[in-house]
């Protein structure tokens, strides 16, 4: 236990380290990728350099993403909670990544419960946790595919539960053991921090995540958010 407190220390302070350098790079970044953007629009007509724009677009995409995990990850945000529909979430999330999924050949189907309750939630984080999912998903489905998203709302045992399927790779068993485990990653050039810290977000809200794969057919994340506890925070005062 002590090795493993040891293991975590170090890892907090490469983290700081990294968040550091992190917020430095992400201002140039922006630019470059605000202007490439740019030329992309203009240039369509001209030239056919789609692909290589797109290409840029996605390796910027990437950078930001990295540092975006590390900066997360290392200075978590104090949650923001208001009064929000989980299927407004789900919404937003869903055209936030829309351009990169269309990107990948990836279709997303969402099928909100048209009884949702309004929770007490921070929106922007859990945003957060539904981009790092369908990013993963997105990076699992090398050929393109689907990803499908259901709400429901179980009015007896209290629960908000929101799946996220994939018709990706899958994965094995020990991959699914480990993956909420910060820096572990089978990516070559992955953080290991996107489920990490989206565990993180959904036990700060007093849910749970559950992951279920099988390789070669697709992975299914299983979020639950009990309502009484975000309403008896609210009854708290903790707004
Ligand atoms: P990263 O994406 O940087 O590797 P994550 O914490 O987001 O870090 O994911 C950890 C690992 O979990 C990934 O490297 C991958 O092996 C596995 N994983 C996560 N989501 C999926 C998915 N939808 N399909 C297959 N594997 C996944
Ligand atoms: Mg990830």
């Amino acid at each position: 236990l002590h090795q493993q407190a040891r293991h975590m220390e170090k890892l907090m302070l490469a983290g700081e380290i990294a968040a550091g350098i992190a917020h430095e790079v992400r201002n140039p970044l922006t630019v470059v990728q605000g202007y490439i953007q740019l030329i992309s629009a203009k240039c369509k007509k001209q030239c056919n350099s789609e692909d290589s724009f797109s290409l840029l677009l996605d390796e910027l995409n990437r950078a930001n993403d990295i540092i975006s995990d590390f900066l997360r990850f290392s200075r978590p945000d104090q949650p923001q909670k208001s009064q929000v529909n989980p299927n407004e979430v789900i919404e937003s999330s869903a055209s936030l990544i829309y351009g990169e999924a269309m990107r990948h050949n990836v279709r997303i189907f969402l099928y909100p419960d048209a009884d949702m309750p309004t929770v007490l939630l921070d929106k922007d984080q859990l945003i957060q946790v539904f981009l790092n999912l369908f990013h993963n998903a997105i990076q699992a489905m090398p050929q393109g595919g689907t990803i499908t998203v259901y709400t429901g709302y179980d009015k007896h045992l209290d629960l908000v539960t929101i799946k996220v399927l994939d018709s990706g790779t899958g994965m094995d068993a020990q991959t699914a053991q480990r993956l909420f485990s910060p820096f572990y990653t089978t990516k070559e050039n992955g953080t290991g921090l996107g489920l990490s810290i989206s565990q993180s977000i959904i036990h700060a809200h007093g849910g749970e995540i559950k992951v279920d794969s099988t390789p070669g057919q697709g992975t299914e994340f299983i979020i639950t958010l009990p309502l009484h506890k975000l309403t008896e925070e609210q009854a708290g005062g903790a707004l």
